[in-house]
């Protein structure tokens, strides 16, 4: 058996490795070659400086009174939001914002949509 495998090694090291320049000189398209639509169109935003196109962070709120409330851009009509209340909440209080009639959180902060224009 010792000899058997030390044949197989032996057969394997002695295999020649194909090589060519051409196979070399190829490389993979860069992403943006490839992608399409809202692909695209999200990673030149990214190119352009704007690493969150569609809002998706988290931002602090502000004073969100009534007369001034917090603003969530929106391409849409409606947007779901989710307010942590209190600083050590463990839980999110989601809430669905419409165009037009801004919305009190059960913490008083209150909230409005404003149009954004989509990428
Ligand atoms: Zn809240």
């Amino acid at each position: 058996m010792a000899s058997l495998c030390g044949r197989i090694l032996l057969q394997a090291s002695r295999r020649p490795i194909y090589t060519s320049a051409r196979c070399g000189s190829k490389s993979l398209a860069d992403s943006l070659d490839h992608a399409t639509g809202l692909e695209k169109r999200e990673l030149l935003a990214a190119i352009a400086g704007d690493d969150d196109p569609f809002d998706l962070k988290v931002f602090k709120r502000g004073p969100g009174t009534k007369d001034c409330p917090n603003q969530v851009p929106s391409a849409f009509e409606s947007r779901l939001v989710g307010c942590i209340c209190e600083e050590e909440a463990t839980t999110i209080n989601w809430m669905w914002l419409k165009r037009g009639s801004p919305r009190r959180c059960e913490c008083g902060y209150w909230f409005k949509l404003i149009e954004k224009t989509p990428i």
